[in-house]
């Protein structure tokens, strides 16, 4: 039961950037998640990649859907979560101006085999969001977190009496698996509800439905054989095989069963696997399955990233420029391109690569960050102002982006301007939920900034917001 999986129906509270690490093409963040209704148990670090070109393709990927679907694109937000399992889930989003959330495993980039295949999963996916599904997910998880908590309350008596450990965390285990199959049996109509919204979308956009079906075709069969399928709790064998069965009846209806993935979405898919694989699995594995005799595009970017990743920056520079010989018009091989170099202590050398991806793609917030934080690396004086400019327009995308605050508070403090400096620190602790912190800044800001200006109202703004947050806590 990879896809959907309960534990994954959670309720996004925040995204925090834990540590600012980037590198080539990625960023990291640090996400903390809390399941709906069981708190703090199922509280969990969830680690983001952010990267400008799989998002993009995602996005591409998605947005048809949800037009199909006729839900507003703008509404959804896709993010891709570092974890090797083969999983995707659709969440309610609590942020403002989001209403769901699609969160995509890397593995899944990495296990499917096609365009289609993953355009199928994000298909099921609108399916629950079209469905209305992921409402109604929170309130049978709060219903299905009950015999869990009366467990975890019998287990925790049973070992204050001395009971010993085992028999408590048995009562333990058995609320969760009460919990579980009680969710398991509400999700069972809603993912054959979601299948065939899904298959829907499909074929109003024209797209064949064989690569969902491919999917969870897979899953069966794994799921069959897995140990983890053989416990009581989730003993809904025949009740998947209908619903492939199902699933393959609609699929072979579709006019457009047989409509192939384009050579470039199949090239595009391919770039997105080598330069995560590259990136997440270890160099030596890298380089058997990508070895130097490939010289395709696909092997260039899995050895640039696994180089970087080892780190032999000299081979990854001449893999990284072969890309840009083959491709001069692709802003993420000029990104690498300018990572590498700053990450070689040559800020100055990687402003110009970072530029350049900027010119092609001026839409793309990150790539912006990261040329303003190469800019402000250099220490010129003369480049703290184009960074600031940078920054500006990155944060007029994403407001709640913390690593640009950081940033946007080192160009103020390079020109000196320590009141500007205060207010974006706080604004940085306010994204990253640090409301103490966020506070102090706004505070000291507002002594410093003109009275009845914009940034001073902003400082105030952040203060009025906090101070009956804090007080509800305290
Ligand atoms: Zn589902």
């Amino acid at each position: 039961m990879a896809f959907c999986n309960p534990l994954t129906t959670i309720q996004f509270i925040r995204r925090v950037w834990k540590e600012a690490t980037r590198t080539a093409g990625f960023a990291i963040a640090t996400l903390l998640f809390v399941s709906v209704g069981v708190q703090p148990a199922l509280a969990q670090d969830v680690e983001l990649i952010r990267d400008t070109e799989i998002e993009r393709v995602l996005k591409n990927y998605e947005d048809p859907l949800l037009v199909a679907a006729g839900i507003d694109p703008a509404t959804v937000k896709l993010y891709l979560v570092n974890d090797p399992e083969i999983n995707a889930a659709a969440t309610q989003s609590p942020l403002q101006g989001e209403e769901e959330d699609i969160l995509v495993n890397t593995g899944t980039f990495l296990q499917l085999k096609t365009p289609n295949q993953m355009i199928g999963i994000l298909a099921h996916e609108t399916g629950h969001i079209a469905g209305g599904h992921l409402i109604r997910d929170a309130s049978a998880m709060q219903k299905a977190s009950i015999p869990m908590l009366i467990g975890m309350a019998v287990g925790i008596a049973a070992m204050a009496a001395g009971g010993g450990g085992n028999a408590g965390m048995g009562a333990i285990m058995l609320g969760q698996q009460a919990a579980e199959s009680q969710f398991m049996a509400f999700s069972r109509t809603q993912e054959g509800t979601a299948d065939q919204m899904g298959q829907k979308f499909l074929l109003k956009t024209h797209q064949s439905g064989r690569g969902m079906l491919e999917v969870f075709e897979k899953f069966a069969n794994d799921d069959a054989r897995s140990a983890y399928y053989q416990m009581a709790f989730i003993s809904d064998h025949p009740a998947d095989r209908e619903r492939i069965d199902l699933l393959a009846r609609e699929v072979d209806a579709s006019p457009y069963k047989d409509a192939p993935d384009s050579p470039e979405a199949i090239h595009e898919f391919h770039m997105i696997q080598a330069k995560l694989s590259g990136y997440l699995s270890k160099p030596d594995t890298v380089l058997q399955r990508y070895p130097m005799t490939d010289q395709s595009e696909e092997g260039h970017y899995a050895r640039a990233m696994a180089y970087f990743r080892q780190p032999n920056m000299k081979m990854a520079l001449d893999e990284i420029d072969a890309l840009v010989k083959l491709e001069p018009r692709n802003p993420y091989f000029w990104e690498v391109l300018g990572q590498i170099n700053v990450e070689m202590a040559h800020p100055d050398k990687g402003i110009a690569p970072y530029q350049k991806s900027v010119d092609l793609m001026p839409d793309a917030p990150l790539l912006r960050i990261d040329l303003a934080a190469a800019q402000l690396a250099t220490e010129k004086p003369a480049l703290a102002k184009p960074a600031l400019e940078n920054l500006r327009i990155a944060l007029q995308q994403e407001n709640d982006n913390t690593f640009a605050w950081y940033e946007t508070a080192q160009a103020y403090s390079q020109l000196g301007n320590e009141p500007m400096a205060n207010l974006s620190t706080a604004e940085l602790d306010y994204s990253a939920g640090n409301m103490g912190g966020a506070a102090h800044f706004a505070t000291i800001a507002a002594q410093g900034l003109p009275k009845g200006s914009p940034d001073w109202q902003r400082a105030n703004d952040i203060m009025a917001v906090i101070g009956p947050q804090r007080r509800r806590r305290e």
